[in-house]
């Protein structure tokens, strides 16, 4: 009965979409969502209680959070003529970006163009919002940013809101600078570059944002190793995010968030210590697939500069289950787009989560003979 109803109520965009799915991870070694692994070491921990103790739960949070934005201007050398935007994750950041750059009616409607293989909620929100989607496909051989297919699409489809993440998810890969600088000035809308990886890349936009009338960056804490917290940030110029901040809603970063990530921002030696390790470890995990890869031709990695590797293995299905067998989650990606068949995308863990993964790998491509 109450089907009908909700078939008349909910929009048919709505119904159609899969809600994004979380893997259930009980008791399995967690490589499938770019977290941090590491735990925070114990006087962090008593300096966290005692400040989330000390946060007034009784009150509203601070609407503007503005501690929590200087600890975040220290911490990554955001310099002062450029404007901070606060989300509940940058998740919500690109909703907000979504909610406000949509126009419901109009023929033809906003678009939000992005390239493919991406990031899966560039596409849901533009659902969620009602703007129209444009995938651009990268290059199938390696991933890179197809600039001729980018600046056609741009003329063709002149969206009002494009999003490139640097480096790119699910693929690892940082895309050619000048292409991006030349997609950025082609469009007629706002280009966001998505940085939710910058603590494992060797480059960024950062210094050279405020240079386009029509970009701004976007980041987040979540792989830095607060992905409990949900706070990402905008970050750009006042006329851009004093439009969009319109759309947030009040109190978005609670109380919590704003006290726990401005006191461990604060230490923000501690998560470079940390990226510093995992950084190496990435380097070490390339370095020993490559050597188990050597024996299976048909096998490859892609350069990563992310806190993942995206593999292809041969039936990619078969070694997502076999590792899941033996309690190693990974994200098996393989059907999230044509360009990415048989892959699976692999978070750095621990050095301890890394080699089981590898001893896993290696005896699922290499059975022994009892
Ligand atoms: N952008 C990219 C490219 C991502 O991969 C992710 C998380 N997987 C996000 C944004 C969202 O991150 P969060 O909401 O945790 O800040």
């Amino acid at each position: 009965m109450s089907a009908a109803i909700v078939a008349r109520v909910i929009r048919e965009e709505i119904a159609a979409l899969s809600a994004y799915h979380v893997q259930d991870a009980a008791g399995c070694i967690k490589l499938d969502a770019m977290e941090n692994p590491f735990a925070l070491p114990a006087a962090l921990r008593q300096g966290l209680a005692d400040h989330l103790a000390a946060a007034a739960i009784n009150r509203y949070p601070d609407p503007a959070a503005a501690d929590l934005k200087a600890a975040l201007r220290r911490a990554m050398n955001i310099p002062t003529h450029l404007d901070i935007l606060l989300g509940n994750g940058s998740d919500e950041i690109i909703q907000m970006l979504a909610i406000a750059c949509a126009k419901p009616g109009a023929k033809p409607g906003a678009k939000l163009l992005s390239v493919e293989p991406a990031f899966v909620m560039f596409k849901m929100i533009a659902t969620f919002c009602a703007m129209d989607y444009v995938g651009v496909p990268l290059k199938a051989a390696d991933f890179s940013l197809d600039e001729a297919a980018m600046l056609t699409a741009i003329e063709e489809h002149q969206p009002a809101l494009t999003f490139l993440a640097y480096p790119n998810n699910p693929t690892g890969n940082l895309f050619d600078a000048a292409a991006v600088r030349n997609s950025i000035r082609a469009s007629p809308g706002l280009v966001v570059i998505d940085e939710a990886y910058f603590a494992f890349s060797s480059e960024s936009f950062l210094g050279e944002i405020d240079q386009y009338p029509n970009a701004v960056l976007m980041r987040t804490v979540s792989k830095l190793g607060l992905a409990g917290a949900r706070l990402g940030m905008l970050i750009g110029a006042s006329n851009w995010l004093s439009q969009i901040d319109k759309v947030r809603l009040p109190y978005n970063i609670n109380s919590f968030t704003q006290s726990a990530a401005t006191f461990l921002l604060d230490h923000a030696e501690e998560f470079t210590r940390q990226t510093t390790v995992l950084v190496a470890e990435r380097a070490l995990l390339a370095e020993r697939l490559a050597a188990l890869f050597a024996r299976h031709p048909q096998a490859a990695q892609f350069p990563s500069e992310a806190n993942f590797i995206l593999i292809r293995v041969p039936n990619a299905a078969h070694v997502f289950a076999e590792l899941k067998a033996r309690k190693i989650l990974v994200k098996n990606t393989s059907q999230s787009h044509a360009l990415l068949h048989d892959t699976l995308r692999i978070t750095i863990g621990s050095s301890d989560e890394n080699n089981a993964f590898l001893a896993a790998l290696t005896d699922i491509l290499e059975p022994r003979h009892a």
